[in-house]
């Protein structure tokens, strides 16, 4: 396919602020799309080089991208700065500059998506010496090579701001309709995306073999798979009726979620939560896996905390020094960790992900060799709330967050990317303070005033509405953001900024922000209460009175904030 026509699908998508519209724009393009296209395209409309998880980077810097569009147009840099300031958008500034295109740098041959997508990874992969000066003729070649609306959006995606306002389930949506003429078999599209969240393979995989395929879509060994997340109760006793009968009592750790996967060659690749690559981070936890962890292939699950010398917990703050793309070495010595595992998906060709959960655990540590590093969780099995109560207490006591209590019922299968009544948590939280934390996404902001003048003086926050892929507007946050936070705010979120209001975005007049932003911020908030309110549109009408930041969740996407449905349970509770 040419690259103009995808860049004529981006201009029609930019035009419209309806969801609707867009799954429909979206899926009456995909019906004309090369099965073989279909997977870069879907990367390319997310704004992506590939799935979230491959962890490819662009990593090129303004100043390259400003000279690309200089050598393409055949331009001085200084008039492309100039543009660069009156303009404030890249991509603005390559189809102005290649409006004005000498007629000898017309091209011959036209740009197709393959060679557009085949020479972004070259750039992405060129690093070190002279890598900027490379990637920068190779954009530049590109933008030669396009209109001068293609050379917009190419500049975009060279500088990871295409933001056309499309999510995972938005193609997903679209594919569906495509494909299968209808919505319904987007449940089963979903199902498979949870296995295998790559949309990318869910495309070509549609397009090519059809939705019997989809349907028997199994877990690739390096794919990571959605996680599975616990449930919340108010009162204890309430976990009786939700789980009847034994369960497993664990102790929930404050660290990092992390699911391991070994290969049939012996490769072991480390996921976050967000389902980012993160392997190198980890060398120790590699090592460990490879050394303790008795299997040809496997998928496990755990969590990692940093520890002190003698194996006691330390809080999630020092963990997160660990977060680093320099000085790995020094820091693996500096902050060490260990991995509490506890749940097994996947073991030499075979799935597990629908075997009860005391299977899963019990395999688990049956292949784990006895050591200090990689341990199982510390549980009990009870049916008794008071015994689970007592566990709670001692876990506390050991400096853990809290439990999570875990179905060992037949049907106790892993739910891939939902938050199902197997897995149940009870935090600290709830009972010192009885009350539970809200991850909201930054979707606005309003310019701050007086002391806050400068920088924002407050965020609009939204749930996130898993039926409709929207999200829903639940509050406005402006305190509990130090001086520091709110220096550091319109540099943070000037990445995500946009025009307009995103299309999946739904809000109230009444509260329209100043500033609009693609939703990708997670933050954590505290409130005092739910109450009814016409002017926000989470679940048709609630509001977060009194809402306090408390911290960014970098470990959440967008799409794993709290859910409207969630709110609207805990509002009537
Ligand atoms: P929270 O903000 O409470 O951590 P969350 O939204 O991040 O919640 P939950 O579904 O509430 O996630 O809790 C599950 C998380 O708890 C897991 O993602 C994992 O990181 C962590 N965890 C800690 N201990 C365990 C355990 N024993 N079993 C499963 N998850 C655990």
């Amino acid at each position: 396919m040419h690259f103009h026509q995808l860049a004529e699908l981006y201009a029609e998508l930019e035009k419209t602020s309806s969801g609707n519209k867009m799954r429909e724009i979206l899926s009456e393009f995909f019906k004309t799309v090369p099965a073989e296209d279909i997977a870069v395209i879907s990367y390319l409309t997310l704004g992506q080089l590939a799935s979230d998880n491959d962890d490819v980077v662009m990593g090129m810097a303004d100043k390259s991208v400003l000279k690309a569009i200089a050598i393409a147009g055949a331009v001085d840099q200084s008039k492309v700065s100039k543009l660069m300031q009156e303009l404030g958008d890249a991509g603005l500034v390559a189809e102005k500059v290649l409006q004005k295109k000498p007629q000898t740098l017309i091209p011959l041959e036209k740009l197709t998506v393959k060679e557009l997508f085949e020479t972004l990874h070259k750039m992405a992969g060129s690093i070190g010496t002279g890598s900027q000066d490379s990637k920068q003729n190779l954009l530049a070649t590109m933008l030669q090579k396009s209109s001068p609306q293609g050379a917009k959006y190419i500049t975009r995606i060279a500088l990871g701001t295409l933001r056309m306002g499309v999510g995972d389930m938005t193609v997903l949506d679209a594919l569906s309709i495509a494909f299968t003429g209808n919505k319904e078999s987007k449940e089963i599209l979903e199902k498979a995306y949870n296995i295998c969240p790559d949309v990318g393979i869910i495309a070509e995989t549609l397009a090519k073999h059809g939705i019997k395929a989809i349907e028997k879509i199994d877990i690739h060994v390096g794919t990571p798979i959605k996680m599975m997340l616990a449930q919340r109760v108010d009162e204890l006793h309430e976990i009786s009726d939700k789980i009847p009968g034994e369960f497993t009592v664990e102790a929930k750790y404050d660290g990092e979620r992390v699911q391991a996967h070994k290969n049939k060659k012996g490769k072991i690749t480390l996921f976050s939560r967000r389902l980012e690559n993160i392997t190198a981070q980890f060398p120790d936890l590699v090592e460990w896996l490879g050394k303790y962890f008795h299997a040809d292939e496997f998928v496990l699950e755990g969590e990692v905390i940093a520890v002190d010398k003698n194996g006691h917990p330390l809080p999630f703050q020092t963990l997160m020094q660990r977060k680093r793309k320099t000085e790995i070495e020094e820091y693996t010595k500096k902050v060490p960790v260990q991995l509490k595992v506890f749940d097994l998906l996947y073991l030499n060709g075979k799935s597990f992900l629908h075997q009860p959960y005391c299977q899963r655990s019990a395999q688990l540590e049956k292949l784990l060799k006895k050591n200090e590093f990689i341990v199982p969780t510390e549980k009990i099995n009870t049916e008794n709330i008071d015994e689970l109560e007592d566990f709670f207490h001692k876990m506390l006591k050991a400096g853990y967050e809290g439990v999570i209590v875990k179905s060992r019922a037949e049907d106790s299968e892993y739910q891939a990317g939902s938050r199902g009544w197997n897995w149940i948590k009870w935090k600290k939280e709830y009972v010192t303070e009885m009350v539970d934390t809200f991850d909201l996404v930054v979707i606005g902001a309003y310019h701050g005033k007086g002391k806050r003048s400068g920088t924002y003086g407050a965020l609009l926050c939204a749930a996130y509405n898993e039926k409709e892929d929207t999200f829903e507007t639940l509050c406005k946050l402006g305190t509990g953001l130090t001086d520091e936070l709110l220096e550091e705010l319109p540099k943070k979120l000037a990445k995500h900024k946009v025009e307009r209001r995103p299309a999946r975005v739904n809000v109230k007049k009444e509260m329209e922000p100043e500033v609009w932003f693609e939703p990708r911020i997670v933050v954590e908030v505290m409130g005092a209460e739910l109450t009814n309110s016409p002017i926000h549109t989470c679940a048709s009408g609630l509001a977060l009175r009194f809402p306090r930041f408390i911290r960014f969740r970098e470990d959440k996407k967008a799409e794993q904030a709290t859910t409207s449905t969630e709110i609207e349970r805990m509002s009537k509770k």
